[in-house]
């Protein structure tokens, strides 16, 4: 049975670059059924509700979405949908691929490095957090635990096992924050041990950043804790030309959710002029992980052809095609 995905078109540039997307794929012939459903504003301007249960329960059921970026409006209840729909399914697991591409402006060529950032601990959650009565004082709980760290390690191993990659670099602050990053690496140590096949090795975070700066080329596979892994994702992302060309999936036992990192740029919304490659490449990630491997290396080769050849490139790239023009472009090449 072909798989089918559960589709939300988002605000925005959302439901744009989602057209160009689905366009591309269906030009592929893969023959995927899609489930559409709604969140973020679309679903609370037709249905009262930002995270409607249909679409939780389409999520749940179907187990992959594609998602384009949501509008969370302030003061609705949640602080953002997409952390709300990462604790939902507990997608524990957060991969940004960084590659580099043709005919952008990025400081390096010859880019290829996969972050996997711990979604669900750290003191990214927030757990704890008090201002003191006088507002002089701030406090925050960071908790990291065995079971946190050992599944993010595990998956990022896998995932360099499953891709053919050489290294997976454990970044912490164990010298410094001995319990929590101390805990994470001791773990993280254990599972490399169980993958004598993949190159390991740690650094720590703030050499890190200093050495993807200077040297971006000796990494690999970085797996990190989630604060860490939020700044150091977007780091790469500048490496290689910024957000427009930014993917990432979240992923966790029973789901997975793959979109483009940017927002909804509400400054371009509705003139047909955003860049689709973000998505297109949360699309091929998204293939990778329904077991269509061959698929998504022929949509990343048709992206790469494109941006080679400037055909209708989007102003954000420097040209002046449509998302529609571009889009097409890309289709025009995946079955070469
Ligand atoms: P949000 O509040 O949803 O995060 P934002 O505008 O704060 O929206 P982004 O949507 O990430 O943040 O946009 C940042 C800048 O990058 C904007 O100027 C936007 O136009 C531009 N941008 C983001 N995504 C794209 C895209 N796919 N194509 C072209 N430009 C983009």
């Amino acid at each position: 049975m072909n798989p089918t995905i559960a589709v939300i078109r988002g605000d925005g540039i959302g439901p744009e670059i989602m057209d160009a997307t689905l366009h591309v794929l269906e030009a592929m012939g893969l023959g995927l059924n899609y489930e559409f459903v709604e969140a973020g504003l679309a679903a609370y301007e037709k249905e009262g509700e930002l995270l409607p249960e249909k679409t939780l329960e389409t999520i749940a059921r179907l187990g992959v979405a594609l998602k384009s970026p949501l509008t969370t409006p302030v003061g609705e209840g949640f602080s953002s949908i997409n952390v709300a729909l990462r604790r939902r399914f507990d997608l524990y697991a957060n991969v940004r691929p960084a590659i580099s591409f043709p005919n952008t402006k990025a400081r390096y060529q010859g880019i290829d490095i996969i972050t996997v950032r711990e979604n669900t601990e750290g003191a990214y959650i927030g757990e704890g957090q008090a201002l003191s009565a006088d507002g002089e004082t701030a406090t925050l709980t960071q908790k990291i635990t065995r079971k946190g760290s050992e599944r993010i390690v595990r998956y990022a191993f896998e995932l360099a096992r499953s891709a053919a990659r050489k290294k997976v670099t454990v970044v912490h602050k164990a010298n410094i924050l001995k319990t929590t990053s101390g805990l994470f690496l001791r773990v993280a140590r254990e599972v490399a041990a169980q993958y004598p096949d993949i190159d390991f090795n740690e650094m720590i975070v703030d050499n890190t950043c200093m050495q993807l700066v200077m040297r971006p080329e000796q990494f690999d596979v970085i797996v990190t804790t989630n604060l860490f892994g939020d700044i150091i994702s977007d780091l790469c992302a500048g490496l290689v030309g910024g957000l427009g060309l930014a993917p990432g999936a979240n992923i966790g036992k029973d789901a997975a959710i793959f979109e483009a990192v940017h927002g909804t740029a509400p400054d371009i919304a509705g003139r047909g002029i955003a860049n689709p490659v973000a998505l297109l490449l949360g699309t091929t990630q998204m293939l990778g992980h329904i077991n269509m491997e061959p698929a998504a290396r022929r949509l990343r080769r048709a992206i790469i052809n494109t941006m080679e050849a400037r055909d209708h490139l989007t102003a954000d790239l420097g040209g002046s095609g449509s998302t529609m023009e571009f889009a097409r472009a890309i289709a025009a090449r995946v079955n070469d």
